[in-house]
C-alpha cells in the first residue's frame, strides 16, 4: 500500500482537466470536463456537486482509471492516474452507485476475493476488521442475497476500503437508501475520516453535503464554478429572509418599507429577504416598527447550499 509517510499536501490534485468523449455515429463530440484544476487536500470530507451531465461520474471515473482523460493532469496521493496507473489505483477506493454485488457471496468470500485481486498478501488481510468498521461483523458468513439496501451499501464501502487506501470516493452513494441507513453509513463513513482517510462525495442531496463535507466544489457543463470551504460557500451569497407573521392583514407593503425587497403571502404574513452585511435583523424589525406594524411572531431562514446551487447555475439539484 502507499506509505504514508510520503503523504502529500493533496490526496486528490488536476490541472486542467478535460475530457472529450468521441461522438458515436451522427453526433456531436461531447465536452464532459472542461478544464478542472481542483486540489483535494489530505484528510478534508470534499464534497463534488453539480447537476445531472455536470461532469462528476466523468471526473470520478478518470481518477478510478475506468475512463482515459483527454487532456491536463490527474493525480491520486501524488501519482498520475496514467503514467503511475498502479500506486494512482492503490491509493483509491470507489465505491459505486449501483448495488451490484454477486448474490451467492457471503461479505467474507467478497472481501477476501476483492484482497485477492488488489494483491493484498494473505497474512495482511483485514476482512473482520474492515466488515467490522462498517457494522456487518454478525453478518460476515451471511448470504449477499440477505442484506437489505443499506446494509449493502456498507459492504461495497467495506469493498473499496479492502485494500486500505487513503483515499475514498462515494458516488452518490444515498440514492435509494432510507434516512436511517443514510445516517448509519454516514457515521461509518466521518469515523473512517475522523481516522485521516480523505473523502471525495458526490451528492444530489444538498444538505447532506452542506451537513458532512468541510469543503465544497461545484462544476456545471463540466466547468468548476465554485470551490470553497461550506462555510464560506454559503457566506458568500449574502442574503437571508426573515417571515414576519403580523396582527392583521395587508393589501401592500407600507411605503416606509421600500428600501426592503418584500412579499406579501397569506394577507398577514411579510416576506423580507435581505443582505446581512448592509442591515442586520435588529435594524428591519425596528423599521418595521416604525411603519406601525404589530408582528404576533417571527423567522429567519439562512443562505443554503441550494440557494447557492441555485444562483450558481440557475438549475435545480434534482433534475
Ligand atoms: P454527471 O455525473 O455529473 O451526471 P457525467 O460525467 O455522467 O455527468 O456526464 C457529463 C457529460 O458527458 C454528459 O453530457 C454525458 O451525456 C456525457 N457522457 C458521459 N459519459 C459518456 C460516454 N461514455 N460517452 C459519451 N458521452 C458521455
Amino acid at each position: 500500500m502507499p506509505e504514508k509517510q510520503t503523504a502529500p499536501e493533496f490526496a486528490i490534485e488536476t490541472v486542467d482537466l478535460s475530457k472529450t468523449y468521441a461522438g458515436g455515429k451522427g453526433q456531436e463530440p461531447t465536452q464532459a470536463l472542461n478544464g478542472v484544476s481542483l486540489s483535494i487536500p489530505r484528510g478534508s470530507f470534499f464534497g463534488l456537486l453539480g447537476p445531472n451531465g455536470a461532469g462528476k461520474s466523468t471526473f470520478i471515473n478518470i481518477l478510478a482509471g475506468l475512463v482515459l482523460k483527454t487532456s491536463g493532469d490527474a493525480r491520486i496521493w501524488g501519482f498520475d492516474t496514467e503514467a503511475n496507473m498502479r500506486m494512482a489505483r492503490l491509493s483509491i477506493g470507489v465505491v459505486p452507485q449501483e448495488l451490484n454485488i454477486d448474490p451467492y457471496f457471503t461479505p467474507r468470500e467478497l472481501l477476501e476475493v476483492q484482497a485477492g485481486f488488489y494483491g493484498v498478501p494473505k497474512d495482511e488481510r483485514r476482512t473482520a476488521e474492515v466488515l467490522d468498521a462498517v457494522g456487518l461483523a454478525d453478518k460476515a458468513d451471511a448470504y449477499a442475497r440477505s442484506l437489505s439496501g443499506g446494509m449493502r451499501r456498507r459492504l461495497l464501502v467495506a469493498k473499496a476500503m479492502i485494500h486500505s487506501p487513503p483515499v475514498l470516493v462515494l458516488d452518490e452513494p444515498s440514492a435509494g437508501v432510507d434516512v436511517d441507513l443514510r445516517r448509519q453509513l454516514w457515521a461509518r463513513v466521518q469515523e473512517m475520516n475522523r481516522q485521516g482517510t480523505t473523502v471525495l462525495l458526490t451528492t444530489h442531496y444538498l444538505e447532506e453535503a452542506q451537513t458532512l463535507c468541510d469543503t465544497i466544489a461545484i462544476i456545471d457543463q463540466g466547468r468548476l464554478v465554485a470551490c470553497d470551504a461550506t462555510e464560506n460557500l454559503i457566506q458568500r451569497l449574502d442574503t437571508k429572509q426573515m417571515t414576519v407573521r403580523l396582527d392583521a392583514d395587508l393589501s401592500a407593503a407600507p411605503e416606509a418599507l421600500s428600501n426592503l425587497n418584500t412579499t406579501i403571502q397569506n394577507g398577514r404574513e411579510l416576506l423580507i429577504s435581505y443582505a446581512p452585511s448592509k442591515i442586520n435583523a435588529g435594524q428591519i424589525l425596528a423599521q418595521l416598527n416604525d411603519a406601525g406594524l404589530n408582528i404576533i411572531d417571527l423567522s429567519t431562514r439562512e443562505a443554503e447550499l441550494e440557494d447557492i446551487f441555485l444562483s450558481l447555475t440557475g438549475r435545480q439539484a434534482r433534475e
